[in-house]
């Protein structure tokens, strides 16, 4: 079972909370965006139930969680609230029965033997699984995700699933303090978003921007950032 009991004060979590809605709101004045079009994802992985308690009283419905288990068992403590949950971490092909009945939103396909499983194994009574390709920007051999130059037939591919809604792009580039390098990484996810979405896709989603990155992230398009320890605190 996750750990129950929060282990940071709930105040401590509001100031946190309200901090990074700060940040997210001056990044989307100061780089023209339309006030409030940036989703904050709360990522709850590693955090006890209790914390996801908090951020649901304080209006969120939707947390990203990269661990299947923890996150079943989460989910289960959790029914009455009616959540959404977002799928973020890798995907191994034996897990994707449970990804596809249990989850909302998957972020991290990134080949298309993991989206004809999802597809085919997303139950008919539900809606179709909402879903993000995870690209490979920065081109670290380990990381997981599709690179650019796969990425147009793999979009298609996806696009043509009828167990699931290609929804848009997922990236977490190799970590860089330098801003204007954060940036041009983004850019990148920005650039094959837009050319998707002209070869006639109809995305809606780009999935980029973390704890630490969030603003560059959000100065070249983000729609959704994900956030995990700068709400929560570090993880252990
Ligand atoms: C853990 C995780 C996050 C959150 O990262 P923080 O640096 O804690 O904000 C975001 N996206 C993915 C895919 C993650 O695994």
């Amino acid at each position: 079972m996750p750990e129950i009991r929060s282990v940071i004060t709930h105040q401590l979590l509001k100031q946190r909370l309200a901090h990074v809605e700060r940040r997210i709101r001056e990044a989307e004045t100061r780089f023209g965006r339309s006030p409030g079009c940036v989703q904050l994802l709360p990522v709850s992985k590693t955090r006890p139930v209790a914390d996801i308690v908090q951020l649901a009283s304080a209006g969120y419905r939707a947390f990203g969680e990269s661990y299947l288990q923890e996150a079943l068992d989460k989910q289960q403590a959790l029914t009455g609230l009616s959540l959404a949950w977002h799928f973020i971490g890798p995907i191994q092909s034996n897990k994707t029965r449970p990804i596809a009945r249990y989850f909302d939103w998957v972020h991290s396909v990134d080949r298309e033997k993991i989206a004809r499983r999802l597809s085919a194994q997303r139950p008919r009574d539900l809606l179709p699984l909402n879903v993000c390709l995870q690209v490979n920007i920065s081109g670290e051999a380990a990381k997981s995700g599709t690179g650019l130059d796969a990425l147009p037939l793999l979009a298609a591919g996806v696009n043509a699933l009828p167990g699931l809604r290609l929804r848009g792009l997922m990236a977490i580039p190799a970590w860089e303090d330098d801003f204007e390098r954060q940036r041009a990484a983004f850019h990148c996810l920005r650039e094959a978003f837009d050319q998707l979405n002209a070869d006639g896709l109809a995305l809606d989603t780009l999935s980029m921007g973390m704890s630490g990155d969030l603003e560059a992230a959000i100065a070249e398009g983000a729609t959704l950032v994900r956030v995990g320890s700068d709400i929560f605190g570090a993880r252990k």
